[in-house]
């Protein structure tokens, strides 16, 4: 399946580049990897990463809000 081996290879990159590819969730404030999370959402312009469905349920409801951090 494509979306596995997409998986797998973004899985590989992430090690390669350590922790660059680390992202800041609005929310909690984790800090999520971008490549392996499927929770993501936009607010102008810019990409948010979220460490669970909850915390994007919560942007999503008040983006506004949290999307300017
Ligand atoms: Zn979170
Ligand atoms: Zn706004």
């Amino acid at each position: 399946m494509v979306i596995n081996r997409r998986t797998f290879f973004y899985e590989i990159y992430a090690e390669t580049l350590g922790g660059e590819l680390m992202q800041k969730d609005p929310v909690c404030g984790m800090m999520v990897d971008e490549k392996k999370t499927k929770l993501t959402s936009k607010h102008d312009d810019k990409t948010f990463y979220f460490c669970s469905a909850s915390c994007k349920t919560t942007f999503d409801k008040d983006s506004h809000r949290y999307g300017h951090a």
